[in-house]
């Protein structure tokens, strides 16, 4: 069976089962401060399972692009070395939100791995929960017995908390959880070796397909189990490996899923897969890897300095490093195989297909500048070797700059290692994960925050946002928590029906008060985690059981309406202008500013601009009024024209913002307003590039745009006046920079004729002391340049020289010191430790080499006795 018919078949089969089949959510998390990247199938559920959300289907299964490279799941450095675990993945999963429990969900496991898949059931083991006495929890028998029905009890293990029970955190729902594994070994090992001896003992040929979590706990802060009013199934099964059972591999790069890749990367570097181990993992590695930079690129993360951008950076520089050192591939290679593999799941995952030309130049982008850093990396650790040997020390490369390779150039100690062995050296690597560990401290404190349960207030079902019509609301406290981050506390809290809108889709979060009698609280700020909306304050009120009245800060958020409503309009602008590649990347929107990241290929010209700036402001003018729609269903409001963004989770109804519905069309949850003359005037203020292929518009609107056009004016007012208010005050400048640039000319001219006349003067007073010929002497000159050139004329019609100018230069003094070469090797003579002595003399300091060095200094009183110095150690010298 080839993958794509079993991937279909898992989704047919819960189908049949009354399952509701969703898309995968995307692999980037945007709501979840918790999770940077989708990490199993149950992510895009989390507020089901926290209770915030009532589930819309009792069951549903899908295939959810997975990413586990960071936070509690990271196989990164398993992945290629290994062959079952990968950076991304796909999970296939089935849930149950408060309806059928372990017996379905184990009976329909055991029916589709072995009657649909045909799976030999003599290979297939069970793992139950065991028991934790610490936490008294009993053994999960009820799992056992249903198990037994299926699989005699030699092939069902009890397993340990750490594998047998599932949380989703420090905090919240959790359950035991009963895997499958299957045994994929030959039948001679089977016979010396029981396939119970070698599940969950890290064999890469007995490996576990399928969790089943039976979520039955909510794990509070103070760390006890209470027991959940509704219990729910959560499962997940690794498609690549379920792939390698079916087709009866021992690898999941032996698949289907993999060979076009390998294949790929084997004809371009010309090297067969299964000949050596290095060239096998790296193959691995490549094929692997481009998988999660394309996915999460197309999702819309590009690679970055920080957080999910500098994941998705590491991951990539690990691939071309593997690439680079075992496959010779020394050009960009990478972002060949995007082409190839967005066309493998043009069906599944189309995002990709969608946006080739785009992920593709961003990976071209990134490989270039890492094989450049890589090679700079690489003449370091040459310069060390080099180091190392002339001064004939220690052989091994001390932990710190192992470190500095690994931080700063992204080299992994491992190449490092490999480098310096190939070099006959070591690296302490000792001292290597001292650093590591000091790093990894570091950022742990940064980001240590403390969440307290949610304390309840009043039971509510569902929370009313009324922020499109209203700004304000009367409110009551459902629930609340208190964080701690650096030090600081503040609550978190949820009302029932707010006006506040929570940051998302580009728009910042309100901020306003809540009122209750005299008392007025600050909202700081409004998030969302996930689909919760949340109020950041930083005290709590007297009486969190009040009636409050919820008031949003009005001026801020008609300010942040005007800004979002722009950027619907530069959007459909630049679509018209540049055409319809142009897709957004991302957005910010608030009372200040609009910033508008998008794909372009090229830097937009100043005619571009200029053209969206006025249909942008003529769009403003024609005073559109808005149209907002809720609840659309998804499919209409894409027949309407409207984009949905990549990387962006819709449900299955939408709210579409439409100006003119012949111009700009689009699902948004956000703000705007109620007609386009509102926003006043539209100006754009830079226009950049963030990364390969994106480029980003800053511009403001309304009170911002007016004061900006301002300032602008008045600045030429001023430089008006400045410049007696000439008639045409462009010429008048131009005319300023040629009269200065002439007259620099006319400076350096008269410069150099000053330094020649000086110059004859001190040749003449050559002294000879010991065959060494002697200029110790006072000049002025007008410039520091001056002085050096001074020095090496002298030097070029004098051999044997031991020269010190000190000069009075702009009224500071200034020392130079030249040497002859020859002078610094037999006399062991060194301008740039004398130059350093000789500053004393003028309070001041320099350096330099051994036979050039200059100095500056505050006491020009000192001039005299630097010459003085100056004679006395050449007399001590020679
Ligand atoms: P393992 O112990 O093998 O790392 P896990 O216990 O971390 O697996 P779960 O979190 O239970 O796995 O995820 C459910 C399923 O997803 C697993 O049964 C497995 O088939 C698959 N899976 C987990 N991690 C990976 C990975 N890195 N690459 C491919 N598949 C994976
Ligand atoms: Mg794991």
């Amino acid at each position: 069976m080839d993958s794509k018919s079993i991937r279909q078949k898992f989704l047919d089969f819960f189908k049949e089962r009354g399952h509701h089949i969703v898309p995968s959510a995307p692999i980037v998390n945007k709501n979840d401060p918790t999770l940077m990247f989708t990490n199993a199938g149950m992510n895009q559920f989390k507020d089901i399972f926290l209770g915030n959300q009532p589930a819309k289907y009792k069951r549903i299964a899908d295939t959810q692009k997975c990413l586990r490279v960071s936070g509690k799941h990271n196989d990164l450095e398993e992945v290629g070395i290994d062959t079952y675990h990968h950076t991304m993945f796909e999970m296939l999963g089935n849930w149950s939100f408060g309806d059928y429990f372990k017996e379905e969900a184990i009976k329909w496991s055991w029916e589709l791995l072995t009657e649909e898949y045909k799976l030999p059931k003599e290979r297939i083991y069970a793992t139950v929960f065991g028991g934790d006495k610490g936490e008294n929890l009993e053994p999960d028998n009820e799992s056992l017995e249903l198990w037994l029905k299926y699989l005699p009890k030699e092939r069902i293990l009890y397993g340990s908390k750490k594998d047998n029970f599932w949380e989703m955190g420090d905090q919240g729902p959790c359950g035991p959880c009963t895997e499958i594994h299957i045994d994929l070994r030959t039948e001679e090992e089977i016979k010396k070796v029981p396939g119970r001896d070698r599940v969950n003992n890290d064999d890469p040929r007995v490996v576990e397909i399928w969790n089943n979590v039976f979520i039955q706990y909510n794990r509070k802060a103070d760390k006890s189990l209470e027991p959940l009013p509704e219990k729910h199934v959560d499962t997940g099964m690794g498609f690549e490996r379920l792939v390698m059972a079916i087709q009866a591999k021992t690898s999941n790069y032996d698949t289907d899923v993999f060979q076009p890749m390998i294949k790929f990367i084997g004809d371009a570097c010309g090297k067969t897969y299964g000949k050596d181990l290095k060239t096998d993992i790296a193959m691995r590695v490549l094929s692997d890897h481009i998988r999660a930079i394309s996915f999460t690129i197309a999702d819309g993360q590009l690679p970055g300095n920080a957080k999910a951008g500098y994941v998705i950076r590491r991951i990539l520089r690990r691939a071309v490093r593997y690439g680079y050192t075992f496959l010779g591939f020394k050009e960009p290679f990478l972002n060949k195989m995007v082409p190839v593999l967005a066309n493998q799941f043009a069906e599944v995952f189309p995002e990709l297909k969608a946006q080739q030309d785009f992920v593709q130049k961003v990976v071209l982008e990134e490989e270039i500048s890492f094989l450049r850093t890589l090679e700079i990396g690489l003449k370091k650790l040459e310069q060390i070797r080099v180091n190392i040997e002339t001064s004939k020390g220690s052989k091994v490369i001390d932990g710190k700059t192992v470190f500095e390779l690994y931080d700063t150039f992204g080299f992994p100690v491992d190449l490092t290692a490999l480098i310096a062995r190939e070099y006959g050296l070591e690296i302490d690597e000792a001292e290597f994960e001292k650093e590591m560990a000091v790093q990894k401290e570091r950022s742990r404190k940064d980001a240590a925050t403390e969440t307290t349960d949610w304390v309840l207030v009043r039971e509510e079902e569902g929370v009313e946002f009324v922020g499109y019509d209203h700004l304000r609301a009367k409110s009551k406290i459902v629930k609340y928590r208190k964080v701690t981050a650096k030090g600081k506390d503040q609550y978190q809290v949820v009302l029932d029906t707010t006006p506040f809108y929570a940051e998302s889709g580009g728009q910042a979060g309100d901020t306003g008060v809540l009122q209750s009698g005299k008392e007025k609280i600050q909202v700081l700020d409004t998030k969302k985690e996930n689909d919760l909306i949340i109020h950041i304050i930083d005290k709590l009120p007297t009486d969190v059981k009040a009636d409050f009245e919820a008031n949003v800060n009005e001026k801020k958020r008609l300010l942040t309406e005007n800004n979002h409503s722009a950027t619907h309009l530069l959007h459909a602008a630049l679509r018209d202008v540049l055409g319809t590649h142009v897709a957004q990347k991302g957005s910010l929107v608030n009372d200040k500013v609009l910033r508008f990241d998008f794909s372009h290929f090229s830097k937009m010209t100043p005619e571009e601009i200029e053209k969206v700036e006025k249909i942008v402001n003529a769009k403003i003018r024609e005073n559109i009024p808005l149209n907002e729609r809720r609840n659309v269903p998804i499919n209409e409001a894409k027949s309407l024209g409207a984009m949905a963004l990549f990387g962006e989770k819709y449900g299955e109804f939408v709210r579409v913002i439409t100006f003119d519905p012949s111009y700009s069309v689009e699902l948004c949850g956000g703000t705007h307003v109620s007609a386009t003359g509102k926003i006043g005037l539209f100006k754009i203020v830079s226009e950049s590039s963030v990364a390969a292929g994106v480029r980003r518009i800053e511009a403001i609107t309304a009170d911002e745009a007016e004061t900006f056009v301002d300032t602008q004016l008045s600045i030429i007012e001023k430089l008006k006046e400045v410049l007696k208010n000439p008639k045409d005050i462009l010429k008048a400048v131009e005319e300023l920079t040629a009269e200065k640039a002439k007259l620099q000319k006319q400076i350096d001219e008269y410069v150099s004729k000053e330094g020649q006349g000086i110059k004859e003067e001190l040749l003449k007073k050559v002294e000879t002391v010991d065959g060494i010929n002697v200029v110790i002497s006072r000049v002025d000159l007008s410039s520091a340049d001056a002085l050096k050139q001074l020095a090496y004329d002298v030097k070029a019609k004098v051999d044997n020289l031991f020269l010190v100018l000190a000069a009075k230069i702009e009224d500071k003094p200034q020392i130079a010191v030249m040497i002859s070469e020859n002078l610094v090797a037999d006399k062991k003579l060194h301008a740039g430790n004398l130059v350093k002595e000789l500053a004393k003399e003028i309070q001041g300091g320099g350096g330099g080499q051994p036979f050039f060095a200059t100095a500056g200094g505050k006491d020009l009183t000192g001039l005299d006795k630097v010459l003085l110095k100056a004679k006395g150690v050449l007399k001590e010298k020679v």
